[in-house]
C-alpha cells in the first residue's frame, strides 16, 4: 500500500461518512431503502473509490520496486514449491499479476488471479507475455463476488497496509479463505505480528529545534515559535508514516499482537480491535516523541526450509510501509530505565472502516497515564 491509495480512501469520505449520513437536519425519514441499504451503497461507493486508486501505475511501481517486499514474496512462494507443485492457488488482489506468476513459476497447475480494480487488464497482459495463459486465469472483480470453478489448495495475497491494518484488506482475504480455501489449505503469508517501541524522532527533533537556531543564522530571535511548532507537528492525532532507523528506538521493541490467518475468529477480532499491553525500559537519556508501530508477516518454511519473515522494522532495510508513528502531544524527557507501559488497540475507523484507528493508553515514568486516539492521516 502507499500514499496514493490512502488519499483515495480519504476522498471516499467526501460523499458523506456514516456520521453525516445519519445526521438529517429535519429529523425526517431516510430514503425508502432504509438505513441498511443506504449504508451498503455507501460502502459500495467507498470500495469503488478504493479500487480506483489501484488502477494507476504509480502504486504498483512503488510496490514492485520495493525489493524487500517483492523478494520476500518471491522467496516465500518459491520455497513452498513442494506444496504448490500441481496445485491450485487463489491470488487475492493480484494487481499486475506478479505474485500469480511467481506461483506458476513455483509449479502451480492453476492460479486464479482475482483483481477488483481495472489493473486486472495489465495483469492479463503480463500473464500472456510470460506465456502462462493456460495456467493463470485473471478474473476481474472483488474476491467477495467472483466465482471460481473450484476450491483452491493455497491462497496468496499482499494485503498489508500502513500500520498493517490500514485499508482493511485482510477482511477480504479471510472472506476468500472461508469461501474458497480447502480445509487445511496453505496461506501465504500465514501470520502477522505487530510491534511497538518508544522513539526519539531525529527529524522531528531537528524541526522543533530549528526555531532556536534562526537567530544565529539571520539575527532574528524566533525561538518563541518552538511551542507553536510542537503544537503543529505533535499536537494532532494523525498517524505519521515515516521511516526511522534503529538508533531512534529508545527501548526494546514490544510485540503486542499476533494474527494467525487460519484462525476462525480472526475477523471478529479485527472488528473488535487487535492489540495488547506493553511494558519496557528506556536504554538511555533522550527526548521521547512517541511510539513507532510496525509489523512483520511470516511465510511457512516449506519442505525443510526455515519460515521466511518479511519485516518492516526500523532495524531492517526500509520498505515502502516505513513505520507508523504515534506522537505524544509534546516531547517527554526519558532516562536510562525509565519505565514505559500501556495498551494499544488497532481497529477500523467508525466513519470509514478502511481507515485505521489506533487507541493508545500510555504511562511514561512518574507522569500520569494518558490516552490518545489516532487515525491515519493524509
Ligand atoms: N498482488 C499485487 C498487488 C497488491 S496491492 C502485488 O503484490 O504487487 C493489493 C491489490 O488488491 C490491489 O490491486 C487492490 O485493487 C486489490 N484488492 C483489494 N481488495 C480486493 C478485493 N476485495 N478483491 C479483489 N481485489 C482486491
Amino acid at each position: 500500500m502507499s500514499l496514493p491509495k490512502k488519499r483515495k480512501t480519504d476522498a471516499a469520505d467526501g460523499g458523506g461518512g456514516e456520521g453525516s449520513a445519519g445526521e438529517e437536519e429535519d429529523g425526517g425519514e431516510r430514503d425508502p431503502g432504509g438505513p441498511g441499504e443506504a449504508q451498503e451503497s455507501e460502502q459500495g461507493a467507498r470500495d469503488r473509490l478504493y479500487y480506483e486508486c489501484y488502477s494507476d501505475v504509480s502504486v504498483h511501481e512503488e510496490m514492485i520496486a520495493d525489493r524487500v517486499r517483492t523478494d520476500a514474496y518471491r522467496l516465500g512462494i518459491l520455497r513452498n514449491w513442494a506444496s504448490l507443485r500441481g496445485k491450485t492457488v487463489l491470488d487475492v488482489g493480484a494487481g499486475t499479476g506478479i505474485l500469480s506468476v511467481f506461483c506458476a513459476q513455483a509449479g502451480a497447475r492453476r492460479v486464479y488471479a482475482v483483481e477488483a480494480s481495472d489493473i486486472w487488464q495489465q495483469a492479463r497482459e503480463v500473464v500472456r507475455l510470460n506465456g502462462l495463459e493456460d495456467r493463470v486465469h485473471v478474473l476481474p472483480g472483488p474476491v467477495e463476488t467472483v466465482e471460481l470453478p473450484e476450491r483452491v489448495d493455497a491462497i496468496v495475497s499482499e494485503w498489508m497496509g500502513y500500520g498493517l491494518l490500514h485499508e482493511s484488506m485482510l477482511a477480504s482475504v479471510l472472506h476468500a479463505r472461508a469461501k474458497w480455501l480447502k480445509e487445511g489449505g496453505l496461506l501465504l503469508p500465514a501470520s502477522a505480528e505487530l510491534f511497538l517501541a518508544p522513539i526519539n524522532d531525529r527529524t522531528l527533533e531537528w524541526r522543533l529545534g530549528f526555531w532556536g537556531e534562526v537567530k544565529q543564522r539571520y539575527g532574528v530571535d524566533m525561538s518563541c515559535l518552538e511551542g507553536f511548532a510542537t503544537r503543529c507537528l505533535m499536537g494532532h492525532s494523525e498517524i505519521v508514516v515515516q521511516g526511522l532507523t534503529g538508533e531512534e528506538v529508545l527501548a526494546r521493541p514490544q510485540r503486542f499482537a499476533q494474527l494467525q490467518l487460519d484462525r476462525d475468529d480472526l475477523q471478529q477480532e479485527l472488528q473488535a480491535g487487535v492489540g495488547g499491553r506493553f511494558s519496557c525500559r528506556c536504554y538511555g537519556s533522550a527526548p521521547m516523541h512517541g511510539f513507532a508501530l510496525w509489523f512483520q508477516v511470516t511465510f511457512p518454511g516449506g519442505d525443510g526450509e526455515k519460515p521466511l519473515v518479511l519485516s518492516t522494522s526500523p532495524f531492517h532495510p526500509e520498505t515502502h510501509w516505513k513505520q507508523a508513528l504515534l506522537y505524544l502531544d509534546e516531547p517527554l524527557q526519558v532516562e536510562q530505565d525509565t519505565d514505559i507501559s500501556g495498551e494499544i488497540t488497532l481497529s477500523p475507523s467508525r466513519d470509514n472502516p478502511r481507515h485505521l484507528r489506533v487507541l493508545l493508553r500510555y504511562k511514561v515514568g512518574d507522569q500520569e497515564e494518558k490516552t490518545k486516539d489516532f487515525r491515519m492521516g493524509d
